[in-house]
C-alpha cells in the first residue's frame, strides 16, 4: 500500500523506518513482493523500491492468492482427516475462501489508497527529514 500511494523509488532503510518495520524482515517482504510481479527493485544510486508499473490495478484478492500459493484454510491430509471422503465442510470452506477472494478482487491496490487514504498512509513515520521530493 504504501509504495501504491506515492509515485517513485524508496529504499528499503527509508521504508523500513517509515513502516517502522525491522530493516531484515521488510527486505523479504520486498523479495517476495518482487518475485510475485509487484514491486520493482533498482540497484545503485537513485535506486530503490517501487511498485510495478500496472500494480495498482491488481486487485487484492490477486495479492492474497499470489500470496497464499494454494493454501486450503482447513489442512486436512497432514495428517490424513478420517472423514474427507465425507467431509462437508472442506468444500464449504473452499466455496466461502473463494467467495472471500472474489470480493477482494472488487477492490484494487489503487482503491486502498484512493482519497485521503493516501496522503495519510504516507503521513505514517515519513515525516522526519523527508520532503517526498523523490
Ligand atoms: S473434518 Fe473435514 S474440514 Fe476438518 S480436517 Fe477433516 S476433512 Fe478437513
Amino acid at each position: 500500500m504504501y509504495t501504491a500511494a506515492k509515485d517513485g523509488r524508496r529504499t528499503v532503510d527509508e521504508l523500513a523506518a517509515a513502516l517502522s518495520v525491522p530493516r531484515h524482515h521488510l527486505a523479504k517482504v520486498v523479495q517476495r513482493l518482487q518475485r510475485l510481479g509487484l514491486l520493482a527493485t533498482a540497484r545503485g544510486r537513485g535506486g530503490g523500491v517501487e511498485l510495478e508499473p500496472g500494480a495498482r490495478r491488481v486487485g487484492v484478492g490477486t495479492v492474497v492468492r499470489r500470496l497464499e500459493a494454494d493454501d486450503e484454510v482447513v489442512q486436512c491430509d497432514d495428517p490424513p482427516c478420517p472423514l474427507r471422503g465425507q467431509c462437508q465442510l472442506r468444500s464449504a470452506f473452499r466455496r466461502a475462501h473463494d467467495a472471500f477472494l472474489r470480493s477482494l478482487d472488487e477492490v484494487s491496490l489503487a482503491d486502498l489508497v484512493a482519497d485521503d487514504a493516501g496522503p495519510v498512509l504516507l503521513s505514517i513515520g515519513w515525516s522526519s527529514g523527508d520532503t517526498g521530493a523523490r
